[in-house]
Formats: C-alpha cells, structure tokens, sequence
C-alpha cells in the first residue's frame, strides 16, 4: 500500500479549517477533494428532522421482517460528555493550590497555538474569548498521586524490585570474531542441515553458482583468527593453518564472564568440494559507485576480481583500522554495578539445547515486554497444506559441519543474557541516549524525563553527528513508536495535564511543546526551544521563578518539566470545525450471505455481542461507555436497524440501491447500549434466524464501508465499523473485485501486483474515512481467495487492524475468533489521531511505516490507533548535530478519547550523537533494526521484484558490519567475520526476515496469506516483530510442574529437537505443540487424553483439561503466552513425521527453509562473504 507515497490532496489537519463545518467536506481543511461525490447525500448529512420521513429513498423500503411499531421516541443521545470527564479521569488529583496564575487572562493573542505546523497559522490563536464547552479550571498536578489506571491489561506480572537507583548503563560493544579454520574436504553432509553433502548449500538468496560458493577463505587468505575484536575472545578458533578441527568444542564461558576468546569459526570452510579457489562466478561485491541503499550488491557474474570498494565505504579510512578508537574496547571499563557486560557467550557455549543458559525464564510470564492483548491470525492454513512427502526427521546425530552452530552467536543466549544483566534492575528514563534493555526482557521503566521504550524504541541511541557518517554506516536512524502503548500495572499512566483555555505552551516557531528538554531563562520569563532554538516569552499564567541551577521550582510538579510521557488537554483549537467532538461510535457490519449463515459465524457474531456490548471502552471511572452502537448486516443489499429504546423490537429498513449508498435512518440507528439493551438482544435473537434460509452468496464490500462512514457524517462523530465479511465481493457494486489470484506471477516482475490492490476505489474511500475518523476493522473468514491486498485497504489506511480465519469453522476457530474479537473491541483506542514527530535541529522525520494515511511528508493520520499499533519513523540528517547538544524527538499525538476528549499525547526522547563510529555500533539496538527493515523490505515488494528486495536488505546489511569492521575492529586476518557485540544477531534475524512468507514463501502460502501478513508486520512493534521473525521455541518436558517457570527456550533448529520430548513454538500469530515419535507413552496420556502416539489427533484447538501436574503445566504456560500477544495465537498440534510436521519446519527459522532460504550458517557464510567483497 502505498501509503506513504499517497499523493498528497489535502492540506494538513491543524490548520484552520474554514471548511470544517458540516461533515460534507471529505477532507479536513475545507478543499474539496477530487472524486469525491460531494454532498451525493445531502439530506443526510446533518441530523434533520426529515430524516425521519417514511419515505424512503430509492431502493429502501421497510423490511417486512420487523414489526415497526411504536412511536419514534427521540433517543437521548449521549453526546458531548466531554466536558464532564475533565479532571476524573487520569487528571492529577486537584489537592489544593490551583496552578500558577491559572485564572489570568490571557495575553491577548499571541500564541498560536497550531498542534503542527512550522510557523505561523495552523490552528489559529486561540480565541481566548471563545466559549469553552469545558470546564477551564486547569488542575495542579501532584507528583506521585496520579490516580492508576483502571483500564490497565494485567499482562504483566513480577517485575523485580524497583530499586530507585538510577543506573546508567553503557551499552558495551564488543567485537565477535568469526575466523576461519580450515578445513578438509567435508565428510558428507546429513540432509537437511547445512551443506548437503558434498554440495555447497545452493539457496534462493546467494546466488548459488557451483561449488566453488563458499570456497574456503581459509589457507590462501592467511592466518585465521586468533584475534579477538576488543580482546573478548569468545571462543578458542583453531590455530592458524591447522586444519582444521571439524567438531571443535568451543570452550565453555563459565557464567557471564566475558568469553575466552573469539571463535574462530571457518566460515570458510565450507565444504568447498574441489577446494577450488573462488571461482570467477562468484557473486561480486556491488558495482563501483554503487550507493548503499541501491540495489543488491551481488549479482552472480561480475567479479572476478573485487572492484573497488563502493564509493561510500571509501570515505575515511582506508588502511587499517586505527587504534584509538577502533577496537572495541575491550571491557576495561568494568560492569557498571548491577550489570554485568553483555558479551558472552553466543560463541563458545557447549552445544546442547540448554546447558547453561541461566535458569529457566525466571519467572518471567512476559516475554516480551510488550503485553499483548488477545486477538489472533494466522499464518498459515493447514488445511491447505500439500501432502507430506518429504522427511523424516534427521537423526539427533548427524554428521557436522565446520560449522559449529553452537559457535556462532545465539539469540537464546543473547536474551537470556539481558535478562540476567538487566531483568533485575528498573530501567530509569533520566539519562541521555541510554539503550533500553532487549524487548525480551522483563523490566520496570521509571520515568525521569525520557519516554519509556515501551512508547519509543530506537536502530540506535548514539546518532552519527553528520549525514556523511551516517551514510557510510549505513545504520538507518529509525524510531518504533508505539504512543498508546499499554502498560504494566506497576508503571504510571501519562498524567493528563490541564491549562486551561489558553492549551499546552509551545514554542512560538516550531510548534514544540513544554517538554523537560527547554530552556528557561531570564529569570523564567523566556524560555528557549530544544528543537529550533527560538526563544518564547513563558505566559503570565505559566511563570515560575527559577532556583539557583536554572530550573523552575515547580519543576517536580509538573509532568510537562519533569516527564518524558504525559497529556495535555486539548482546547477547542484542536477540534475540527473548533467544536468539542462527541463520543465515537461503533458499528457492528455482518455479512448474511450463505457461507457466513451456514457456518454458524452470523449466529457466533449475535451470541456474542449481547454480552460483548457491556464491555466497550470507558474512561476512567465513568459508569457507562460513552460509546453509540449501530448494526447493519449486509450481502448483495444493506440492512440497518433501528433499534432505538422506545421501539418494542427493531425495525429494518433495507437500501438495495447500493451505487448509491445513503443511511436510511437517523435516529435510532447509533444507540446507548443501555438505554435500548431489549431491543438490541431483540435484534441479535432475530438476525440469525431472519437469515438462516438465505440462498444469496453474492456479497458487497464497499458500499458496506460507505454506509458507516456515513453514518458516522451523519451523527457527526468519529468511531469504528466492525465487518465481518465472507468472501471476495462479487456482486454488482462500487468497488466490486474479480479474482486475480495467479501464483504463477511468483518470481516474476509481475510479482508486487498481488500486493497492490486491483483498484484505487479503496484508496479514495479510506480517504474519505480517515477524514470522517471513521476507522475500519475487519474480521474475514474466506474458504478462497478474497483480495485481501484490495479490501485489507481502508483497514490499513484508517489505522485499524485485519483479522483472518481461513475456513472458519465454528468447533475449532471459534475460541480464537471471540478471543480476538474480545480483545478488538474492549482496547484502548483513541479516535481521529494525527501525529507528528518533531526533532532538533540537524534532523527530521522523513519517512513513515505503518496503518495510516498521509496527506502530507509529516503528519500520521489515523482514523483510529489502538494501543497495539506502532508507527515506525525514519530520520535523516539535514544538517549536523553536536555531541554535547544531542538529538531530541517529540512525538505529539492529537485524538479524541474513547469519551471523547480531545487530548494531546506527548512522548519526549533524547538521543547521544557521536562523532566516532565506534559509539553509534556500541549503541544500536538490533530488535529495532529488524523491526524497521522488515518494514523497509515488505514496502518495497509492493514497487519491486522480490528478489530485488531481498537482494537490497542483504546488501545494506552487508555494509553496515563492513563498516563496522573497517572502522571499528582491531586488525585481524579477513578470514574473519567480526560483528558488533550489539548487532551479532543481524545476520540471524536477518536471514529470517528474507525466508519470511512475503520475501520468499513457500508453497503452501497463499497469496492472501501474504498480504496479510505484509499488513500485520506493518504496524507490529519491536517485540512483536522480534518473536514473529524468530519463534520462541520451548522444550515441555522441560518445565518444571512446581514452578512459574518457562522452561528454558532452545534455538529454532530441527536438530535442537530430541524425538523423546514435546515442544512448544510461538510466534505471535500461532503456538505449535510437537510431539516426538518416542515420547513416553506416560506423557502423552498425561498431555492428551491417549494412549498412544498414533491415537493423537492433529485436529485439536485446544489441549484437553485433564488433572495431572503435566497438563495443568502446559496449559498453563499457553495462556501465559496468549495473554502476551495482541492476538489469540491458534493452537496446531504437530506429531512428528506427520504431514503438518512441514508446516512446522518453516518456523525453525535457523534451518534452511523448503522454499529455499538459507540455513542461519550458510547465511552467516554469506554475509561474510558479502563483507569481504565490500572490505577488498
Ligand atoms: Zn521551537
């Protein structure tokens, strides 16, 4: 979707808006936007009495299905609450002195108080005489008694003690040495894993051209390394010219003490068969003059002998790497107390799933700091799985490679280690730059002026001071920001700040907010700005004196001074048509056609809603959702339903004509739950039976989205729609598809079309929506092809979230679907959202992944944004930034809340800028790096061929550990493959973002699934992304029944699974249970309720509830994970040696995948290969 590259039509959002009024503009700002019927419905457009006439439209006419009766009763419409909510809700209690000067009157006009915009007008100067519908009085803040949120998931759970201390931890680098050992000619290889036999690993990413690929750099390329980047070896490498040692046990690090030495692991040695030098097919280093993003580096057939290294690797520093800064330093400076250095042991451990990875997930439910709530997708349909064929599972013991792969570094380890270092310990915000702990480890965050990396995680906390560096690391300078992110019950809630009618204080030119990062002076009349530096007088009402440091003496009792998080209120200026918005409201959309009937889906929706309506989305305290609710279901025709409170049963009322669409009622259409509770059970009683003999299998999609966009115009409300839809929308209609499915564009130029939608209808309507704040989430349930790339559109561009059951049915999805369902309606949701994320100087915003749409280069706009959505910012340097400066970003979200307050959520971020490489790679975080380029790559596929893409990311991944390497490593033999300490699990989770279904799928991957997929990954955030790309793998039969424990994980290798043990795999979107062929039959009666193997049903959702300490164990541990993540993740029992085991092979991301990907070793030889080219 190309979302971000949308023309942009509209002028932003924010500015003053003489169009605002009347919701007959389709765009903010008051510009008519082309195409868009313009007032088509007029007479709907505002609430008017003739609405209410009989008389219907064209095409409507009173359902005979509904007894109409009873007088229309004019429904007490619950709107402008607003105002009634200030202050209750996360308001700082109002315990004594009112806030400075909040009474004083404003100076006349001259603040301008625009939420975004550079200069002058944006949102006009407050109209200080202005009528505020909101109780004005501006509430004192009082640190520490923020009232808890109520609201709050209970995701997470044992968070250690938090000690107050403020630990500042240097993210420490070290340098792991890969060297090379020779090797003799490969004994044969087992199947499956690495280099089959005597052949070089021959995978869809290298250009596999012989033999001769992974030729050893070994004997001719000098000594392999003994050295250690950094003085940290990690693990003994043979010594040089020996020949190789095949089964080299790297020495064990003891604890976390640094690693012995680096390993010396031959990358080289693969197999080269004929030992041959490397032949002249081997895929060269990029063309001369080749920039780094450009395309891929290594295309077969150029090369025989390296060309110059590309020009922007040339920069600074041929020869070898200077001292000074360029070793990592080895640990000299010593652990900072309470943590220790982070560089064990990924290389050197003993092989062997769980030797000494500290203990098991202390008592860590929660993996992934991130709680998810619980909705689920999928990934793959099993039904639609090919037959078995193929394997059996290797044995244990195989015959290995060079190779080690308990030498080269582990994600296991990596996160056990952060765990252990930094699981302990609160991470407190105070300190510039300070990287966070892994995403994977469970940690407290206090907020000391930073936002938490719950709401902000970035590729790196150190920038590169100038552009020229940054470009010669090719490190992109990214930030994942998740602003309503859900947190732990332990943590505060942004505290919502109120000033009354003269709103936020903000930097006269760029619009800034009060944020802890400015300046007061002259004695705390002026104040001047952290981002463009312009100076601003403090308003009268917002002086404080300054104490002897400069700082103002309410300094702690304002969360804008001292907090990195925190809300404003808004004020009328930043309300569209400057009217306080009324609460939203949502509206349930169900398809009646045949398939949805005969499944049992429509009747599953009705059950549901009855009790699920009790539970929308409230604030604070309020008693009741403030929230309307609508119902239309829909197949070739709409219905909607009147089912205001004083009708004894609802009324239907059918519009036929759907090239038209138009809502056909007004009043009585969005209704308070409460108030019409009889009518609404009447309503969900009646659907499934009024449809139940329905022959229609023909459905509209469109119009269905048309009709609740205007219903919402016409309430003059924001909201959400909820559709449950079927199948791909045929019938005669706007926006109507045809079935343009072809796998055989697989591999071709062709390829991105299956990722474009098939018209720009779509795009214009989300248009539309995202004017209205009208976002769309979408629950289907397809048993073919339905375009999920064309109708997944509107869902994408309005923020909302996509949800996908393949075959549906009732007995095994239904859990999963009203689990999501659940989840998908109770969030935390704000409602017509704009973000813009402002930086100081020297930096900017200029590029944006994500569920939203962009009218222009810098403001987000979402319809809706949910608290699991996350909108990833890429930076690029505009000017240089200083190291003693710094670099900061504001990230400023404008919505309404689900009461329909309008508010201002800030996030603050510092960052360190350096001037020496050496310290951006000691601070970059490779979670987030992933989380961004997997973005990158799954935009890309949508305007380039696959492989291009593919081609790309390795290339630039490429650049960046040659950089590293070139600039920061300490000399050492080229046979060696060195990697930042911070970034040695690039090339793993790399590898796994290239094999992933949308980069190189796989037969049985659908081409819905693929868009799906593309769009899900699109607004994942950091932790989300981290287990989807490299599942979390736990050994059962490991667990310890007595504890809270997880069992340790094992890294995802097939040959990390014993054929007498039960696994569990999750990724975010599916739990996969394995169960060897020679488990004990004890066990399996204890898991399953059988009595043997064969007896095991592949069939089951769900475990059975039996009474013995293994089960309760293990079901235990799958709702632990459930809860986790953001979606009910579906359950597929895999036996081993059974057809769906392929299914489950494709998670073991470190094997080389069917669809050709590469084995995490052979990757890693390539990568090193790639380095060495660029390096030559
Ligand atoms: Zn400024």
């Amino acid at each position: 979707m190309s979302v971000n590259q949308q023309a942009h039509t509209g002028p932003p959002y924010g500015q003053p808006q003489p169009g605002y009024q009347g919701y007959q503009q389709p765009a903010y700002g008051g510009q008519p936007l082309p195409a868009v019927p313009q007032s088509q419905y007029g007479a709907y457009n505002g609430p008017m009495p003739g609405y209410q006439q009989p008389v219907p439209p064209q095409g409507y006419f009173p359902s005979l299905g509904f007894p109409s009766k009873g007088s229309p009763v004019s429904l007490n419409s619950d709107t402008s609450l607003a105002p009634n909510f200030i202050g209750s809700l996360r308001a700082p209690p109002t315990s004594g002195a009112p806030p400075p000067a909040s009474g004083a009157s404003l100076p006349s006009g001259h603040l301008a108080y625009s939420q975004f915009g550079h200069g002058d007008v944006q949102n006009g100067i407050p109209a200080s005489a202005a009528p505020m519908q909101r109780p004005p009085a501006s509430q004192p803040f009082l640190p520490g008694s923020a009232p808890t949120p109520v609201s709050q998931t209970s995701t997470f759970q044992q968070y250690g003690h938090p000690p107050a201390s403020v630990q500042q931890l240097s993210n420490h680098m070290a340098g792991m040495t890969i060297g090379s050992t020779t090797a003799s000619a490969p004994p044969p290889a087992g199947l499956g894993y690495g280099p089959p036999t005597s052949v070089p690993p021959v995978s869809g990413s290298f250009s596999a051209t012989g033999s001769g690929l992974y030729t050893p750099y070994t004997a001719s390329q000098g000594p392999p390394p003994t050295s250690v980047s950094q003085g940290l070896p990690l693990a003994q490498p043979p010594f040089p010219g020996q020949p190789i040692s095949t089964q080299r046990l790297p020495t064990q690090v003891p604890g976390f003490a640094p690693p012995p030495s680096s390993t010396g692991i031959g990358l080289s040695s693969y197999p080269p068969t004929t030992g041959a030098p490397r032949p002249p097919t081997m895929p060269g280093p990029p063309l001369p003059g080749q920039t780094l993003a450009g395309p891929p580096a290594s295309q077969p057939n150029h090369v025989s002998s390296p060309p110059p290294p590309p020009s922007t690797m040339a920069g600074p520093h041929p020869g070898p790497p200077m001292s000074g800064l360029h070793g990592p330093p080895p640990p000299t400076h010593p652990p900072q107390p309470g943590y220790q250095m982070q560089q064990n042991g990924s290389f050197g451990q003993v092989r062997g799933p769980q030797p000494n990875y500290g203990g098991a997930y202390p008592g860590t439910p929660n993996y992934g700091s991130q709680p998810g709530p619980p909705p689920p997708p999928k990934r793959l349909d099993p039904d639609s799985i090919p037959s078995p064929q193929l394997n059996e599972l290797p044995p244990q013991q195989k015959p290995r490679h060079r190779i080690d792969p308990d030498a080269i570094p582990s994600p296991i380890q990596v996160i056990e280690d952060d765990r252990s270092n930094r699981g302990s310990e609160p991470f407190v915000t105070g300190v510039r730059g300070q990287v966070p702990p892994l995403v994977t480890t469970n940690f407290l965050v206090k907020d000391q002026g930073n936002a938490s990396p719950r709401y902000i995680r970035c590729t790196s906390y150190n920038i590169p001071c100038t552009s020229d560096m940054a470009k010669q690391s090719q490190v992109p300078l990214a930030a994942v920001i998740k602003p309503l992110a859900t947190l732990p019950p332990e943590e505060t809630l942004p505290y919502l700040v109120d000033h009354g009618e003269s709103g936020p204080v903000r930097c006269n030119r760029c619009k800034a907010y009060m944020c802890p990062f400015m300046q007061f002076i002259e004695g705390g009349r002026r104040f001047q700005c952290c981002f463009c530096s312009c100076v601003t007088e403090v308003p009268p009402h917002y002086f404080q004196h300054l104490d002897h440091t400069g700082k103002r003496v309410d300094f702690y009792d304002r969360p804008e001074l001292s907090l990195g998080s925190y809300e404003f209120l808004a004020t009328v200026d930043y309300c569209k048509n400057n009217k306080f918005p009324t609460p939203p409201a949502f509206i349930f959309m169900i398809d009646v056609s045949y398939n949805a009937m005969k499944s049992g889906l429509v009747r599953l929706i009705c059950e549901e809603l009855k009790s699920l309506l009790d539970y929308l989305p409230r604030e604070g305290n309020m008693e009741e959702s403030a929230i309307r609710v609508g119902f239309v279901t829909y197949n070739k025709v709409l219905h909607f339903y009147n089912v205001k409170s004083s009708l004894a049963q609802p009324q239907m009322m059918v519009v036929s004509d759907v090239a038209d669409m138009f809502v056909p009622l007004l009043d009585g259409f969005l209704v308070n739950v409460n108030e019409s509770r009889t009518v609404i059970a009447s309503l969900l009683d009646q659907i499934p039976e009024m449809f139940a003999d329905t022959r229609e299998t023909e459905t509209v999609f469109a119009p269905v989205i048309q009709a609740g966009l205007e219903a919402l115009k016409a309430a003059e409300c924001a909201g959400k729609l909820f559709i449950f839809h079927t199948s791909l929308p045929i019938a005669e209609a706007p926006g109507k598809l045809k079935n343009r499915d072809d796998k055989k564009l697989i591999n071709t130029d062709k390829e991105k079309t299956l990722f474009q939608p098939q018209t720009s209808f779509y795009n214009n309507l989300a248009k539309d929506c995202v004017a209205q704040g009208c976002c769309v989430d979408l629950f289907l349930f397809p048993n073919q092809y339905l375009d999920v790339a064309t109708l997944g559109v509107v869902t994408y561009q309005t923020g909302g979230s996509i949800y996908k059951y393949a075959y549906f049915q009732l007995e095994t999805d239904q859990d999963r679907f009203l689990n999501d369902l659940r989840r998908d309606v109770q969030k935390e949701v704000g409602f017509d959202a704009v973000m813009r994320v402002r930086t100081s100087t020297g930096i900017r915003a200029t590029d944006f992944f994500g569920a939203f749409y962009m009218s222009n280069t810098t403001d987000v706009e979402m319809a809706g944004l949910d608290c699991d959505k996350t909108i990833t910012v890429e930076f690029k340097h505009d000017d240089k930034l200083s190291e003693d400066s710094g670099a900061l970003l504001q990230c400023a979200l404008l919505y309404t809340s689900c009461a329909g307050q309008r508010r201002l959520r800030i996030h603050n971020l510092s960052l360190n800028c350096c001037t020496q490489l050496a310290d951006l790679y000691r601070n970059c975080e490779t979670d987030t790096l992933i989380n961004y380029l997997a973005k990158y790559a799954y935009r890309g596929v949508l305007s380039s061929p696959v492989k291009t893409v593919r081609d790309a990311l390795i290339n630039q991944c490429a650049q960046i550990l040659a950089c590293y390497r070139k600039n920061c490593a300490s000399p050492s033999s080229a046979g060696q493959l060195i990697l930042p300490e911070c970034m040695k699990l690039l090339p793993v989770y790399l590898n796994c973002v290239l094999k992933s279904d949308v980069l190189q799928p796989g037969p049985e991957v659908t081409t819905d699934d693929r868009a799906y997929i593309r769009q899900l990954v699109t607004s994942m955030d950091v932790a989300e992304t981290n287990v989807f790309f490299y599942p979390r793998l736990l050994p059962l039969t490991k667990a310890d029944v007595d504890s809270d424990s997880l069992p340790a994980a094992i890294r995802n290798s097939e040959e990390r699974l014993s054929k007498g043990d039960i696994y569990l795999l999750e990724n975010g979107l599916n739990i996969f249970v394995w169960v060897g062929v020679n488990v004990q039959q004890g066990l399996i009666q204890n898991l399953f309720g059988v009595s043997s193997f064969s007896q095991i049903s592949n069939a089951l959702s769900t475990l059975p509830v039996l009474e013995n300490p293994f089960s309760k164990k293990v079901r235990s541990i799958i709702d632990m994970l459930q809860v986790q993540r953001s979606r009910y993740m579906k359950l597929i029992i895999v036996k081993q040696e059974d057809k769906l085991e392929m299914l489950f092979k494709h998670f073991l991301v470190e094997d080389k995948s069917l669809s050709g990907g590469a084995s995490y070793v052979d990757f890693l030889c390539h990568m090193h290969k790639e380095i060495r080219q660029l390096l030559s």
